[in-house]
């Protein structure tokens, strides 16, 4: 693997985006993407502290090239029960705050794992946090990722019972599995919102391109591509795939993916999809994960789907903010 400056991979990519016009551009640069985003994805660029993301444990029943994780490397225990409760109500209290100002409460479960093989722990959080909604005034948007191997209809319903209004598939990892696709079907008919995120991984083109028309025809609303991050426990698995793979550092490292991203956006704009696509790069974990965005950040009230920062999606019988935000919805 080569070791690029940072200077060679953002003009690349700077470059890339200057030559595809229908981009848009919010978050000052940060969000490079077609359409309106899933509203999951509003407080990776507002300062919004009302979100929980919870990791439910690293077992996984895939082992994917790219995975950060370390090979044999022993699942951390799951989150400690005090840890659970002190996070649940550090969020409650935030929901609950008379004097805040409107943002969405965003709850989503990942870990480094397959969530879905956590059922228990899964049920456990929806359970609290739908039992607290009558206090919240805005009800939370639920959405959790997945490799989509176990969501088949039974498992499928069994969420939209606990409450989620999204699910999202990383398909890569069953390198686009025809099961996968199935239950992404499924998931169309079953769920309010269903997600493609996987990342921008070179040797998935051809399989990248394959999917967009299919995404499509199935319904799919948003589709995310990541950059794969470089870590300790993956770096030898991706030089072995990719000997000749280019790397920079933006705070971690990420893997430069040769424009890949851009090309897909560029095909989605061509072809007139009707999915959203963002370029989920290090720019976007560089202001997801910054404290900068809670001292200055430009409004993102109309990136994302349902939930604008008008918030009609969240209000259950309330009267809906003005655009431009405020308050919270009053029951
Ligand atoms: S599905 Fe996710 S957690 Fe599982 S091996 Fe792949 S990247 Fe890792």
């Amino acid at each position: 693997m080569k070791l690029i400056s940072i200077q060679e991979a953002f003009r690349r990519r700077f470059e890339r985006q200057a030559n595809i016009p229908g981009l848009e551009y919010h978050a000052s640069g940060h969000c490079v993407h077609i359409g309106k985003l899933s509203p999951g994805c509003y407080s990776c660029f507002a300062p919004n502290t009302l979100r929980g993301n919870f990791p439910l444990g690293s077992r996984c029943n895939r082992s994917c090239d790219y995975c950060y994780q370390t090979d044999g490397e022993d699942p951390p225990a799951t989150q400690s029960r005090d840890g659970r409760l002190r996070k649940k109500a550090a969020l409650l209290q935030g929901a609950l705050r008379p004097d805040r100002h409107y943002d969405a409460v965003i709850i989503s479960f990942t870990g480094g794992g397959e969530p879905l093989l956590h059922l228990d722990l899964l049920q456990d959080y929806m359970q609290f946090y739908r039992g607290i909604e009558p206090q919240m005034n805005v009800r939370p948007w639920y959405y959790l990722y997945t490799n989509g191997i176990l969501a088949d209809r039974e498992m499928l319903m069994r969420l939209k019972e606990m409450g989620f209004d999204e699910i999202r598939f990383h398909l890569g990892a069953s390198e686009f599995a025809g099961s996968v696709y199935r239950n992404m079907e499924e998931a169309v008919s079953i769920l309010d919102t269903v997600t493609v995120e996987t990342p921008a991984w070179p040797p998935h083109r051809d399989k990248l391109f394959e999917m967009l028309p299919i995404l499509d025809e199935l319904g799919v609303k948003h589709l995310n591509l990541g950059q794969v991050e470089i870590t300790e426990g993956n770096r030898k698995r991706i030089a072995e795939v990719m000997p000749d793979a280019e790397i920079f550092q933006c705070y971690t490292i990420h893997l430069d993916d040769h424009g890949l991203a851009y090309d897909i956006m560029e095909d989605v704009l061509q072809k007139g999809y009707d999915f959203s696509v963002l370029d989920c790069n290090a720019f976007v974990k560089s202001i997801q994960r910054s404290p900068g965005k809670h001292l200055f950040h430009e409004g993102v009230k109309d990136l994302c789907s349902d939930v604008s920062v008008s918030g009609e999606a969240f209000c259950r019988g309330g009267i809906p903010l003005s655009a431009g935000g405020g308050d919270a919805c009053r029951p």
